[in-house]
């Protein structure tokens, strides 16, 4: 007999539909299992005989048993595909009839006592039963949260094999019991009224969200480049649903395990040994790396020049294209990956250049090499770049600094601006969706008179050029108005070369 039941693989970001075809003969007893499973997979063949046997099933083993997972292109890792052989194999029986299998997605990892452990990537799989038209699902009951995030596609979720076996034998489904209210339990963002003095700063964290520019924070240990950094995702507008539905998606589909829709724009901050496949995904079977996990968010990179070069090397796809390309066995794929890179380093390798205080230990060669680990091609697209610089005395006792509201209205309403001349929706200021920048910010005589001469005195490229621009648009649509003026080219420079020569 032959019976086929529905569940799914993610690769990437995204699930794909495998069926499971299982099949029972007479012959030699034998079990196969086929269809580039790799030896996770093939080991839930002893998961699957315990938990038949513990739930009472008589199963008969001393036969020909193979179970097909289709497509055979797509590679199968893991123990989420227990579930669906698990009932596949009970229907070759007919102890669930293997018609109603046609229209339900099964997900689990099965337990030796039959009970249903809950996996990763959930979300991604209802997505792909929605794109389907896979109208049902029986999850774990620990994914259920996850799985109903998806509204489209009724979710069971069930304790044990059992449950599921009752559930997909059904002809007249009940319609699922309705879930208990979530507890909202994400934490407050961490606010800017916690980070006192820091005027330039605070200043360039406000510009990068309202123009969505990369940030490059300079400053000695200690001075509060973390702490500044953790409080850009609270100032930037909230994720759209859209957005929300995909961040989601891509942290399921990485392993997190998910209660909710995620909210808050995702901060990520890999260490410096982070490896490339890390950093930017991939392996044997693609997994995204932290440079998806910050799509739509922040990622944060401290210590930049301890990253190892090549690492490095890699974010400047991601930064240009938004995604990034992993390869595979077969060709490539495709992660997306649009971030907010913030960069933290010190201004030399003992920290303290520039500090009256203290002062620079480092000789002019440990310094020279300690700016070259980073590439200029990198620094090129990090339009911000600002001092962080030790706190004074004055700063401590000072005031609390502005509340991430206020300064999230601000840059709501920046942002506002830039949407209404792209035609809707935010786009960074110039990218290319969104108009060239050369055509959005026609400077007025004194800007134009500020950027002639910083090209001639600094030798700017055109592209260093567009970014300046681009700043200062961004400059002028915080201050409300449509023309680029002298003052924000003025400041947009300040940006680009903020460093005191203390030489
Ligand atoms: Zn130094």
């Amino acid at each position: 007999m032959l019976a086929t039941s529905l569940t799914a693989a993610v690769v990437g970001v995204d699930a794909h539909l495998v069926r499971v075809e299982a099949d029972t003969a007479g012959g030699f007893p034998r079990f196969t299992m086929v269809g580039l499973p790799d030896s996770s997979v093939r080991e839930s063949e002893g998961r699957i005989r315990a938990a038949l046997r513990n739930c009472g099933y008589q199963f008969k083993w001393d036969r020909r048993i193979t179970v097909n997972m289709a497509p055979a292109s797509l590679r199968k890792m893991g123990s989420s595909y227990d579930l669906a052989t698990a009932v596949g194999l009970l229907a070759t029986d007919g102890l669930v009839p293997s018609p109603l299998l046609r229209d339900i997605l099964l997900v689990g990892e099965l337990a030796l006592d039959g009970s249903l452990r809950p996996v990763g990537g959930i979300l991604p799989m209802m997505l792909l039963a929605r794109r389907r038209g896979i109208r049902a699902a029986i999850v774990p009951e620990r994914n259920a949260r996850e799985a109903r995030i998806v509204s489209d596609v009724r979710v069971y979720p069930v304790a044990s094999l059992p449950d599921a076996v009752a559930l997909a034998s059904s002809p007249e489904r009940p319609l699922p019991p309705e879930p208990p209210p979530a507890a909202s339990s994400a934490p407050a963002p961490a606010d800017l009224a916690d980070v006192r003095g820091q005027a330039a700063a605070r200043r360039a964290l406000e510009v990068a969200a309202a123009g969505g520019h990369n940030l490059l924070l300079v400053g000695p240990p200690g001075a509060g480049k973390t702490m500044l950094a953790r409080r850009l995702p609270g100032i930037l507008p909230p994720l759209t649903p859209e957005e929300a539905v995909e961040t989601t998606a891509i942290h399921s589909a990485w392993g997190a395990r998910l209660e909710d829709v995620l909210t808050a724009r995702p901060f990520r901050s890999p260490h410096h040994t982070a490896s490339d496949a890390a950093l930017v995904g991939g392996g044997s079977i693609p997994r995204p790396g932290e440079v998806s996990l910050a799509h739509n968010g922040v990622l944060f990179l401290d210590e930049l020049p301890e990253f190892r070069r090549h690492v490095l090397e890699a974010l400047r796809e991601p930064i240009e294209d938004k995604a990034v390309t992993v390869s595979r066995v077969r060709g490539t794929l495709r992660l997306p990956a649009r971030f907010q890179l913030v960069a933290a380093m010190n201004p030399c390798p003992c920290g303290f250049r520039g500090d009256a205080r203290r002062g620079c230990s480092c000789t002019p060669h440990g310094r020279l090499r300690y700016g070259a680990r980073v590439s200029g091609p990198l620094l090129d697209r990090i339009d911000l770049h600002v001092v962080v610089a030790p706190l004074a005395y004055g700063d401590i006792v000072g005031p609390p600094g502005e509340p991430s509201d206020v300064v999230a209205r601000r840059v709501r309403e920046a942002r506002a601006r830039q949407a209404a001349r792209a035609g809707g929706s935010f786009v960074l200021n110039g990218d290319r969706d969104g108009g060239s920048i050369r055509e959005i910010a026609r400077p007025d005589h004194e800007g134009t008179r500020l950027l002639r001469a910083a090209m001639e005195r600094l030798g700017l490229t055109g592209r260093a050029h567009d970014r300046l621009l681009r700043v200062a648009r961004t400059l002028a649509d915080l201050e409300g108005v449509e023309e680029v003026a002298g003052r924000h080219v003025a400041e947009a420079l300040q940006f680009r070369h903020p460093e005191p020569d203390t030489e």
